[in-house]
């Protein structure tokens, strides 16, 4: 039995503590916030509740097998519902909204109310991206990827289905109507990627969407991160400080407050640009960039907004140049872009009685844009606020409010020790994709091993614990205790 230590309870961090404790090594988790989650954290306040980052779960049988690596049953832990529409669109100035559900006969109707044209070459999008989500995502997503040569016999065939083309670009292809290439377009926002820069493979993330459906977990995205963290020794509080090696290779980890706590493997899920600093070294030369961040806005109201779905995406105005100034800007958007989470929609529970809970995100330029949050969060909350009543139909949103919370790319900095205030580690452009991102193991370093949005396959809940399985599978091949794939394995579906 090794023992290993795991630098932050983050989604990645608990998965691959899970995976390595499941495989009979002595794990401990540090963290450095009062609570286990990350970026997946939690607010309450009088009677309601939000998950602080990711709400929307996709691909479920990736919880079902960190779990199970874990010993533990995922169905007797986490209650789970599908939700059908998965998401509804609304574009400013427009009367119609496009319900995204699983059915695709009744997906084509729904894009049929934009382009009948656009309708008819939907099945022929989703030809399209089976293989990509196969090869691309499933080949790619499940195995380490840590050299060139291991890239270059990748990306010919990615090229040759088109998944190396330009998100919007490679979407337009299919479709006509500019609403329909933007709904099928925006995910890769959801893991920090401009659409009209990141590569078509995340195109394959609405096609996994019908493939396996869109979850709500009972609880929140949080409930599944107490159900983790209760099976771990996660210490939460006092932040690793620095990793320990000696002759190249750790020994162990010192918290910030003279915690030493020796092992024979270090995990880290801390932000992968930052590791470094933790070893004590120079800045790599190559510097990669971090994804945008967020400004998030937690709402507790008096009233029910019934326009609003489970999640709601409000598009407005000016859209291309909105993602323009929040990726690569220098400036607050003048436009605004939401998605809005209102989970009582689907768990009462979640907001008291008549009222909402509502989470909006915005994303905004990280800490780059020279942005002073204490001086600009209010006028821009103020602002959001006012264009989701005059321009999104929510009227008498301000005075519905009775609690208020907010995130802003400053806390992603400072809690989370996010570089530049990111909210989604790196940003997944092609070049900073696969090996190119700092590797799940690392190549100077003995018994140092990464995992989380920043390294291999990248951000999002499957994301990150797919990686934790490759992370745990590398720890696995150093230590000789299993490969860290004690679930079943996932046979690709059709
Ligand atoms: C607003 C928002 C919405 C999102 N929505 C979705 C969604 O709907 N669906 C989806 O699939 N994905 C979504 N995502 C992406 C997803 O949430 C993230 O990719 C994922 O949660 C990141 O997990 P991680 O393992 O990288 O850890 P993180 O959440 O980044 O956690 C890292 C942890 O390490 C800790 N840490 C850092 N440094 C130290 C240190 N020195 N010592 C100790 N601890 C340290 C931090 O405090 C933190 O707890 C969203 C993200 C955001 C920000």
């Amino acid at each position: 039995m090794s023992r290993i230590v795991v630098i932050g309870a983050g989604l990645g961090g608990l998965g691959a503590a899970l995976r390595l404790q499941g495989m009979g090594h002595e794990v401990t988790v540090v963290e450095q916030c009062a609570k286990p989650g990350g970026r997946a954290s939690q607010i309450k306040d009088a009677g309601y509740t939000w998950d602080t980052g990711p709400s929307l779960i996709t691909m479920p049988w990736v919880l079902e097998e960190v779990f199970a690596a874990g010993g533990l049953n995922f169905h007797t832990e986490i209650t789970m519902r599908e939700l059908d529409p998965f998401y509804r669109i609304f574009w400013a100035g427009e009367e119609r909204h496009l319900d995204f559900v699983r059915d695709r006969e009744a997906m084509q109707a729904e894009i049929a109310k934009f382009s009948a044209r656009d309708a008819t070459a939907f099945p022929g999008y989703m030809d399209a991206m089976k293989p990509i989500y196969e090869e691309g995502i499933l080949g790619a997503g499940r195995r380490k990827f840590d050299s060139i040569a291991q890239l270059l016999r990748f990306t010919p065939r990615m090229v040759k289905l088109g998944a190396a083309l330009p998100l919007h670009f490679a979407t337009s292809r299919h479709f006509s109507d500019e609403r329909i290439r933007e709904a099928f377009s925006f995910h890769s926002l959801f893991i920090g990627g401009d659409p009209f820069r990141v590569p078509a493979i995340y195109g394959a993330l609405v096609y996994l969407q019908f493939l396996d459906g869109v979850w709500y977990a009972d609880g929140g995205v949080y409930a599944i991160i107490e159900a983790m963290a209760r099976a771990l020794d996660v210490r939460c509080g006092d932040g690793v400080a620095r990793i320990e090696t000696a002759q190249g290779r750790v020994t162990g980890v010192t918290t910030v407050g003279g915690r030493h706590i020796a092992a024979d493997a270090v995990v880290t899920n801390a932000d992968a640009m930052r590791v470094h600093e933790l070893l004590g070294r120079p800045r790599p030369r190559r510097r990669l960039t971090p994804s945008m961040s967020a400004f998030l806005l937690y709402l507790g109201t008096r009233d029910r907004f019934e326009r609003l779905g489970h999640h709601t995406l409000l598009v407005g105005d000016g859209y291309r140049r909105f993602i323009k100034d929040v990726t690569g800007g220098r400036q607050l958007p003048a436009n605004f872009s939401t998605y809005v989470h209102a989970p009582n929609r689907t768990e009462p529970a979640m907001a008291p009685d008549d009222g909402d809970s509502l989470c909006f995100l915005l994303p905004v330029p990280n800490l780059r844009s020279g942005t002073d949050w204490a001086v600009h969060s209010e006028a821009l909350r103020d602002a959001l606020v006012a264009d989701l009543e005059q321009t999104f139909g929510l009227t008498g949103l301000g005075a519905s409010v009775r609690v208020e919370h907010r995130m802003t790319p400053a806390d992603f900095s400072e809690r989370l020790g996010a570089l530049d205030g990111n909210a989604w580690a790196m940003e997944p452009t092609l070049h900073q994709s696969a090996s190119l991102r700092p590797p799940n193991r690392d190549k100077h370093v003995r018994g140092l091993y990464r995992v989380g949005g920043g390294t291999h396959p990248g951000a999002g809940i499957p994301g990150v614990l797919l990686g934790a399985e490759i992370t745990a599978g590398l720890v696995g091949e150093d230590f000789g205790r299993g490969t860290g794939t004690h679930g079943k394995p996932h046979a690709a579906r059709a």
